[in-house]
């Protein structure tokens, strides 16, 4: 980490000077701030990270810049094929893991002052708030789909927790940024948003204990008091049932990929066949379970949330098309 003269600091932030002081920017400085994921949020999460000076940022993130992320990330042209983190690294120069948030890694969470959610899939987001909860570190939830996006605080033993709002993982396919779409300007403005709330929590100002909406479809913006849950399984009892349990990957001897979720999700399979319907696929409703396929891949989802994936090519590849379906 390169460390700056007094004098370019004075000049470099001499428009943050009447807002805070020189002592408020080194301390932002100095903090270390741990984002995961670098898709659409990430990536501009951690730009916008270190426009406002944090020197000490790390991402954590599995995969590869595409020509479809463009429009949406902080990536340009030439980094198509590179590993997300390298882009990033050779970009801003932060710490990258080129790694999947899983029970086995959390210790890259370790030391973070906040960590930010550029995630896009609520089991990671459990993942971190059991990891957050336990450690008492502050993080913000940030969730976007087409033109909509909310943003939350998450500060341990102050604020709710994310299990307060969702205690377990969701039974239906969630809508995704790939089946729903996305606008360019979504992501950029909302990580814009987390990061003015992390400065605020980086300095001990005082935030809301709110959830911001905001809905550039119609221009509207709204916050609303998320309560804390007193029978939460994670922020009240210190049940971190998320650092336990690990999405099972495994293959069948015909070469399918068998995905076994962290706990039994009562999945609606009449749900998940409206959802293909939307989506044009054709599908067979066996009513414990429903086949279909999704490009070259053939997949079964079963009432229990377990999914077999034949076609696809490595882990990482059945592991996202579980998150697709299962996941935020
Ligand atoms: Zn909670």
């Amino acid at each position: 980490m390169i460390k700056m003269e007094d004098n370019v600091i004075e000049e470099m932030y001499a428009r943050h000077f009447p807002l805070i002081s020189r002592e408020e920017q080194e301390k932002i400085a100095k903090k270390r701030v741990t984002v995961v994921g670098a898709g659409a949020l990430g990536s501009w999460e951690a730009y916008f990270l270190k426009k406002l000076g944090v020197e000490n940022i790390r991402v954590i993130d599995r995969d590869f810049v595409d020509i479809t992320d463009l429009p949406r990330t902080a990536y340009e042209k030439e980094d198509i094929g590179k590993p997300k983190v390298d882009a990033l690294k050779e970009k801003l120069g932060i710490l990258g893991y080129f790694e999947d948030l899983n029970p086995g890694t959390m210790e890259i969470l370790d030391g973070s002052d906040l960590v930010m959610d550029g995630t896009d899939n609520i089991y990671t987001r459990e993942l971190i708030n059991d990891y957050c909860v336990k450690n008492r570190i502050p993080w913000i939830y940030v969730g976007i789909l087409s033109y909509y996006g909310n943003i939350m605080p998450i500060i341990p033993r102050k604020t709710a927790c994310f299990r307060c709002m969702i205690p377990s993982l969701p039974s239906r396919p969630m809508p995704t940024c790939a089946t729903e779409g996305i606008m360019s300007y979504i992501a950029p403005f909302a990580a814009s948003l987390a990061v003015a709330l992390c400065a605020k929590i980086l300095l001990d100002e005082k935030i809301d204990n709110k959830m911001i909406f905001f809905d550039l479809k119609n221009m509207e913006f709204n916050k609303i008091e998320i309560p804390k849950r007193e029978d939460c399984e994670c922020c009240a009892y210190g049940n971190f049932i998320f650092l336990k349990k690990i999405i099972k990957i495994e293959r069948d001897c015909e070469g399918a990929f068998i995905v076994t979720p962290p706990e039994r999700m009562n999945v609606n399979i009449d749900e998940i066949e409206i959802k293909l319907k939307n989506l044009g696929k054709e599908y067979i409703n066996l009513k414990r379970f429903i086949q279909f396929m999704d490009d070259d891949k053939k997949i079964i989802i079963f009432d229990s949330g377990r999914m077999v994936i034949k076609g696809a090519h490595s882990e990482k590849e059945a592991k996202n098309i579980f998150v697709r379906y299962m996941g935020d």
